[in-house]
């Protein structure tokens, strides 16, 4: 039992050190500076860092606090919460499937998802190498754990479903980022000055090749259909939009708050508790018709009024959700992972409200 603890912490330090390493890695791809040469350094002043600032997640809180000691600039706390991440990942890779192949294979789709999603979330770009090697190991798992038509008609299957959604969408969309530009067009002329050349703007490239999303989401796409197969990765797909809009939903509360929307936020929430008041009561009582007339009624007063004001409401404020390519990696491992216990969960109780 006590060789089993001493394990568990070799393998939560051992992924500390990796997730550390995947900052780097994800960072220098950005920077385009080799992985190996410059030693750790402060992105700012260029000082070296010392090695007891350079332990991974225990550093930042206890030696240098969060700040560089020779210019005192801000260290991101990406960093400590990458590696504290890796490190819970790796333990829980490992207590589920102990010392195999299958653990080997698994960490290193995690580190490579992990990599991705900095790169995506920090600069909204997926590299063809951090992509291909996803791809490639998760075919290699496929074939090892299913067969190989499953892994490459869920390769295959799932880029063209991706290209499809990407051509189809933006002609779906065209026409609302065609407005939102002419609005835009003061400001974007201002910030381009300020951003360095190298810098790759999406929207311009969403103009120019008549997709609306980059090619790197097609690439995750194929991956995850290889990991997953394609019956699952279609809920994969499901799952990453569901988790990108719980993302938008808490910031389009705040604005509205900020922006005195109050109305709507009114409106909005009295739509939602009179809704979940009536389905908990119906579940409890048997209500009265009245009752239900007089909940019906208030329910649709509240939904018209909410739909007015929403439409009132100019609809691209810049809400920032997870970008899509890592939502889409995040699902796919949860299917992954707990696929089986999500087709119980809505099966038990989705299904069986419908019913009700
Ligand atoms: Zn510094």
């Amino acid at each position: 039992m006590s060789d089993y603890i001493i394990i568990s912490i070799f393998i939560l330090a051992v992924g500390a050190c990796i997730g550390s390493f995947l900052n780097v890695v994800a960072l220098r791809a950005l920077s385009k500076e080799s992985i190996i040469f410059p030693s750790s350094k402060c992105p700012k002043c260029s000082s070296p860092i010392k090695w007891y600032d350079n332990i991974p997640v225990l550093s930042y809180f206890l030696t240098f606090k969060g700040k560089c000691r020779s210019c005192g600039e801000k260290v991101s706390i990406q960093y400590p919460i990458v590696e504290a991440l890796t490190s819970i990942l790796f333990l829980v890779v490992y207590l589920t499937f102990g010392l195999t192949l299958k653990t080997l294979l698994l960490l290193i789709l995690l580190c490579t998802a992990i990599v991705i999603t900095i790169t995506d979330i920090r600069k909204e770009y997926v590299f063809d190498v951090h992509s291909w090697i996803f791809i490639i190991t998760a075919l290699v798992y496929s074939v090892y754990y299913h067969d190989v038509y499953f892994a490459f008609i869920g390769f295959i299957g799932a880029a063209i479903l991706m290209e499809f959604i990407a051509r189809v969408s933006y002609y779906l969309v065209r026409k609302n980022n065609e407005e939102r530009d002419e609005d835009d067009k003061d400001k974007k002329e201002i910030t381009q000055t300020e951003e360095n050349e190298e810098n790759i703007d999406i929207n311009d490239y969403v103009k120019k090749y008549k997709r609306a999303f980059g090619e790197g989401d097609t690439y995750l796409a194929a991956g995850v259909g290889a990991l997953l197969g394609i019956k699952y990765f279609i809920a994969a797909v499901a799952c990453a939009i569901i988790f990108q809009a719980i993302c938008v939903l808490p910031q389009f509360i705040m604005n509205l708050y900020r922006k005195k929307e109050i109305r709507l936020l009114i409106s909005l929430g009295g739509f939602i508790i009179l809704a979940i008041l009536y389905f908990l009561l119906s579940n409890i009582f048997k209500l009265n018709i009245f009752v239900i007339f007089g909940f019906v009624i208030a329910l649709i007063f509240f939904a018209i009024d909410t739909i007015i004001r929403l439409k009132n409401i100019v609809n691209n404020e810049g809400y920032k959700a997870i970008p899509f390519g890592p939502a889409l990696l995040f699902s796919g491992f949860m299917i992954l992972f707990y696929g089986s216990y999500i087709v119980y969960f809505i099966k038990k109780y989705i299904f069986l409200m419908v019913n009700l």
